[in-house]
């Protein structure tokens, strides 16, 4: 995994300098979890007390340009980083406004929307999805 990400760097003329593989190593690590640039920050200065945020900042703008990472917005004011997937289209996520948890959600209804759309004429690159409510654990608080 880690491996072809390196390779897309070197491809792209960019060194695999030992802070940016650190960096894609604490997201690795982390898989499954979508982590902010602090949170890899956090981890990556324990092996690397002299890297700046900012780094990690531009590492991350450099591997989303690269389509090793993507970036997504769930109205904190901070953006989340996870590696893409290899098929393509993003998956969509649910917020729990109760625990604040992410959850990836894999069910996709869209292209039904896309294919009516396009039948009209449009073209549509992709799509955006994001749920919000309760999950399962914190729905019972918070319905009556
Ligand atoms: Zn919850
Ligand atoms: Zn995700
Ligand atoms: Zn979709």
């Amino acid at each position: 995994m880690l491996d072809s990400y390196c390779k897309v760097l070197n491809k792209n003329r960019f060194k695999v300098t030992r802070q940016r593989k650190a960096i894609l190593e604490a997201m690795e690590k982390a898989h499954g979890v979508h982590l902010t640039a602090d949170d890899i920050y956090m981890d990556v200065k324990q092996n690397f007390p002299e890297i700046g945020i900012s780094t990690v900042y531009r590492t991350l703008e450099l591997l989303a340009r690269l389509n090793i990472v993507h970036k997504t917005s769930f109205d904190e004011g901070k953006f989340r980083y996870e590696f893409c997937e290899d098929e393509g289209h993003y998956h969509h996520h649910f917020v729990c406004n109760g625990c604040g948890s992410i959850i990836e959600v894999e069910e996709d209804f869209l292209h039904h929307l896309e294919s009516a759309l396009e039948e009209r004429g449009f073209i549509i690159t992709d799509h955006k999805v994001q749920l919000y409510g309760y999950c399962p654990e914190c729905r019972d608080r918070h319905t009556e």
